[in-house]
């Protein structure tokens, strides 16, 4: 058995979903909308499954989802895509894998920064790689030249940077990122851009592709995702974008993961990616206006709650809403006590944990958002 994983937890987000079944709880802990997905996309999902192939198809994608990618980020976000850039993946999550067993070798220098999505951090080490962190830090979470400074070393050879940013809701700003593209140019890293929220933004916010700093569209690996686009997680349907010189590697990589993703969903993403800028304005406003009906709410329940400008999660400060507990026992009581499920935050650090922020998903109906708040109110009361 490799120790590696042996070793690993078992998500954190599937652990509160298994405690939220358990305790017949409100789940805002996973992040999957319970609303908002186009049910036109979905029934050409269902047709392509009557009507379509159900055999492999190539390996790298559709070619009819490669083009729609490449033309969504042309339209979208002004980026010039060859499809032959362009790998379909079974989600995100396996394109970072792929990415990673084609990028690394044993010795590289891979920098993440905490708190970090669960996943890199094994796939990382299982790729050879040498991990090292640089932490963002509450209540800000800004990327900072001193951390950069003091994390970057001649072998970095990788960097993972999700933008925008799970689990602390921040969208970078031009000036952050810019930061990061000099300090990449500077060692010659890569970046793996994980770009998956990259729709899921609030406030008039653009999202800005990493790909797109001058100097990066080389050195910049972007990865998407199909199902946070169209609020369909549970599709897996995701992407990525490499420069000529990598793409082939990464391909290669997947196709000894997955080889493939199905071919019906492959087709209603390429359908989905046509869709007018109105789709985008309304999804965005379904689930801005989800978000200030949760934090106006845990607001009024006393809970202190950080800004939140893109992704489906806020995040409440336990220490400045009157609570003395470590965020996981604050998690553990609240879905056992309270029946409300939220993610501690320390789940997702490596090292040097921080303890005093809870994660909660936002993008819910009306009703769930109400009986979620209730509850964490009930868990306040209980523990404040
Ligand atoms: N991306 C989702 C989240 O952050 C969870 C994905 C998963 O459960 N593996 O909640």
């Amino acid at each position: 058995m490799n120790p590696l994983f042996a070793a690993q937890p078992t998500s954190i987000f599937e652990q509160m979903s298994g405690l939220a079944r358990e305790y017949g709880a409100v789940n805002l802990g996973q992040g999957f909308p319970d609303f908002g997905w186009p049910d036109d996309v979905v029934a050409k999902a269902a047709e392509a499954l009557t009507t379509g192939s159900n055999q492999y198809p190539p390996m790298r994608g559709l070619a009819e989802t490669r083009e729609a990618v490449a033309a969504f980020y042309t339209r979208r976000q002004g980026l010039a895509i060859d499809i032959d850039q362009v790998t379909i993946t079974s989600g995100a999550t396996e394109a970072i894998a792929a990415a990673l067993m084609a990028l690394i070798s044993p010795g590289d220098e891979v920098l993440m920064f905490q708190p970090l999505y669960d996943a890199y951090l094994p796939l990382v080490l299982r790729a050879g790689g040498t991990p090292r962190f640089a932490s963002l830090t509450p209540p800000d979470w800004r990327l900072t030249e001193e951390a950069l400074a003091a994390a970057f070393t001649e072998r970095t050879r990788l960097v993972i940077f999700n933008n925008p940013h799970n689990p602390t809701a921040r969208v970078f700003d031009r000036a952050e990122l810019q930061l990061l593209a000099d300090f990449c140019i500077r060692h010659d890293a890569l970046v793996l851009s994980d770009e998956v929220w990259e729709e899921v933004v609030f406030d008039g916010l653009a999202h800005i592709p990493l790909a797109s700093l001058p100097g990066m569209a080389e050195r910049a690996i972007k990865v998407g995702s199909a199902g946070k686009i169209f609020s369909l997680t549970g599709w897996k349907v995701g992407w990525v974008i490499a420069p000529p010189a990598l793409a082939p590697t990464i391909a290669k990589a997947h196709q000894f993961l997955t080889f493939t993703t199905p071919p019906n969903l492959q087709a209603a993403v390429a359908y989905g990616l046509s869709k007018e800028e109105s789709y985008f304005v309304a999804m965005r406003a379904a689930f801005e206006r989800a978000r200030d009906r949760m934090a106006a709410a845990l607001a009024e329940a006393g809970y202190a709650v950080l800004p939140a400008a893109g992704t489906y999660f806020m995040n409440l400060d336990l220490a400045a809403s009157g609570i003395a507990l470590a965020d996981r026992d604050f998690c553990e009581g609240a879905v056992r006590e309270a029946g409300v499920a939220a993610i501690p935050n320390s789940a997702l650090y490596a090292q040097d944990a921080a303890t005093g922020t809870i994660r909660l998903c936002f993008a819910k109906r009306d009703e769930t958002i109400d009986s979620g708040v209730e509850r964490l109110a009930r868990a306040r009361s209980l523990f404040a």
